[in-house]
């Protein structure tokens, strides 16, 4: 495949998983295992797209980092197993460290708890000409707190604010912040990572009988499957309520690593090729001041 028809197809996959207007979007409609236009004889082509996509993005970032004028937030959300370790190393291989900060939002502590729940994310998110990847985000707080009750009762907000109507407040408020943050030069693109409820099983297993993957099983990980279906329903509501053109969710199939790791990689290299980035111009008095410091050093003794 020449550039262009990588391009081409890059740009496909990333739109077909691209949700932009919540309306009725339903979770059932995306299948966990797909891949796509690909299959497995695919498999060298779209190792081609990613090493493609990976040059690319190395590009990209240089640019917006000369640039100093857009950030770009990229949120990962997932259940436990779906690969957003795996995801964020994979793609942000290839992009230089300086310009790349990367933030795992845990369970609140203390001091984060003596303030509203934006307060933790707001303060990490990236500068301008920089790339910030959340590893879960302020979404927690209408995913985990909205599955678990007494997770909401322990965060210290005044009793007469928490009523029946915190859920749909908390879409408002999230809305509302994306907005101001993309009017301010902010590119948000959000992932989730959509794995299956037998492929975590299998992850899950492996994790426990390879001593080499046992660090990564939590027993409580165990404990939040059992609340798969509220889960899903807060994932499938939180996407129709929050996606939107200049903060879309990407719903991306992670049955499948290989894909998983297309799926994201060209969504982030196609948003980014759209931003115009470009190198600053340097005026005419930058110019001469370059050509006589070359002249200068070009006039030194060895
Ligand atoms: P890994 O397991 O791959 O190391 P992880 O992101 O699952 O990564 P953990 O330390 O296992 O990291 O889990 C973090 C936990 O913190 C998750 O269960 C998540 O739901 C929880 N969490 C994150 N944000 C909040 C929040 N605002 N309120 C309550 N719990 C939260
Ligand atoms: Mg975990």
């Amino acid at each position: 495949m020449n550039d262009a028809a990588i391009r081409r197809f890059a740009r496909e996959i990333s739109r077909s998983h691209r949700i932009e207007k919540g309306g009725k979007f339903r979770l059932r409609d995306h299948d966990p295992a797909d891949t796509g236009p690909l299959d497995d004889e695919d498999k060298p082509r779209a190792r081609e797209a990613l090493e493609a996509g990976r040059a690319a993005l190395a590009e990209l970032q240089d640019r917006l980092y000369a640039q100093d004028r857009w950030s770009v937030l990229l949120v990962f959300q997932a259940m436990d197993a779906a690969g957003k370790d795996g995801v964020i190393k994979h793609v942000m291989s290839g992009v230089n460290p300086q310009g790349c900060q990367v933030y795992s939002f845990k369970a609140p502590s203390e001091e984060e708890l003596d303030h509203d729940w934006m307060w933790r994310c707001a303060r990490a998110l990236p500068e301008r000409g920089r790339i910030g990847i959340f590893n879960r985000s302020y979404y927690e707080e209408v995913l985990v707190v909205k599955v678990h009750p007494p997770i909401l009762r322990a965060q210290k907000i005044p009793r007469a604010l928490v009523g029946r109507k915190i859920w749909n407040e908390r879409y408002q408020d999230i809305r509302a912040f994306e907005r101001h943050m993309a009017r301010n030069g902010t590119m948000i693109l959000k992932f989730f990572l959509n794995v299956s409820r037998d492929e975590q099983k299998k992850r899950f297993l492996e994790r426990i009988e390879h001593p080499e993957k046992n660090w990564k099983f939590a027993a409580g990980d165990v404990r939040e499957r059992a609340h798969w279906d509220a889960y899903m329903d807060a994932y499938q509501t939180m996407i129709r309520e929050t996606a939107a053109p200049h903060a879309p969710w990407f719903v991306v199939p992670a049955d499948n690593k290989w894909y998983t790791r297309i799926v994201v990689s060209v969504a982030i290299v196609d948003a980014l090729s759209r931003l115009g980035l470009s190198y600053p111009k340097v005026d005419k008095a930058t110019r001469a001041e370059l050509e006589a410091a070359g002249r200068a050093l070009a006039a030194e003794k060895k």
